[in-house]
């Protein structure tokens, strides 16, 4: 496997992030592999090298500035300048506004926001110098308004215009910013609300799954086809999109 370009991708330890992580890693990057806690990195990590892939655990919290800019600057250095960014990373604190706490708010708001921003601008220097750039940044179908969920939804719309946005700025530089909003995805965040409202996650997928028009639930593996898409070298004329990936016409 020839190694062409150096990807980061973020909350990459579990659900979407880790098998974006893979399906790059298998497309011929070498990957780093960030989440809060870096030990929870190493069997992604393990996996992308059994398969022959090249890649890195990354400790790193996404909203706290020094802690981006000294991981980028790691992953430069140990795996070549970084020219594909995934922001992944992601929490929900759902409730109703009535219940919702300011504390609830900005966790959301700085994870998928703040994060986003500060990767992207530690990142986008080494793409501007290389003349080549792919980011790619997770939205949700929650971005179009969804009960119990003001912070989220109002995050990942926001996500939809910072995006279109990077694509504005970055275009002249070779880089292309695009955004993926997944549906109905089975990860430990589904499995997690399922928890929340007392319902089995089997039950809670399968209630999804009728109102989804192809009948079935995502995949993390869904998600990362799109990614693979949008990061490709071939992608270069498609930028500021948002792909709604949820088996079936937006959400
Ligand atoms: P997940 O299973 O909860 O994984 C999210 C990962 O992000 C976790 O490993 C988490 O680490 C990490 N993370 C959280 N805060 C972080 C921070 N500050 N810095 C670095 N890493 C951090 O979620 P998922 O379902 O795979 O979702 C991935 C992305 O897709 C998210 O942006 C999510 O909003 C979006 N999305 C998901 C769905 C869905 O149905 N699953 C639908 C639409 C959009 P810890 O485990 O240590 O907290």
């Amino acid at each position: 496997m020839t190694i062409t370009r150096t990807a980061i991708v973020t909350g990459a330890a579990r659900g979407i992030g880790a098998a974006v992580a893979k399906r790059l890693a298998s497309d011929g990057m070498a990957v780093a592999v960030i989440d809060l806690d870096e030990s929870a990195c190493k069997p992604v990590v393990a996996e992308i090298e059994a398969a022959g892939g090249k890649a890195i655990a990354v400790g790193a919290d996404v909203t706290d500035e020094s802690a981006v800019e000294y991981a980028v600057t790691r992953i430069a250095e140990e795996l070549g300048a970084p020219t594909v960014l995934v922001n992944n990373a992601g929490v929900i604190r759902d409730n109703l506004l009535f219940r919702m706490t300011t504390d609830d708010w900005d966790t959301v708001m700085n994870v998928h926001l703040r994060g986003a921003f500060l990767m992207a601008r530690t990142a986008q220097k080494h793409m501007t110098e290389a003349k080549f750039g792919r980011i790619v940044n997770l939205s949700s179908t929650s971005a179009l308004g969804n009960r119990g969920q003001a912070n989220y939804s109002a995050a990942k719309a926001g996500l939809q215009g910072f995006t279109k946005t990077l694509a504005l700025e970055l275009g002249k530089f070779g880089v292309t910013a695009n955004a993926i909003a997944p549906g109905f995805i089975e990860t430990e965040m589904t499995a997690a609300t399922a928890e929340r409202m007392g319902v089995t996650f089997e039950d809670f997928k399968a209630g999804a799954a009728k109102q989804i028009p192809v009948a079935r639930t995502g995949r993390p593996d869904d998600i990362a086809h799109a990614v693979s898409f949008f990061a490709s070298a071939e992608a270069g004329f498609v930028s500021g999109q948002v792909l709604y990936v949820s088996g079936g016409p937006a959400a």
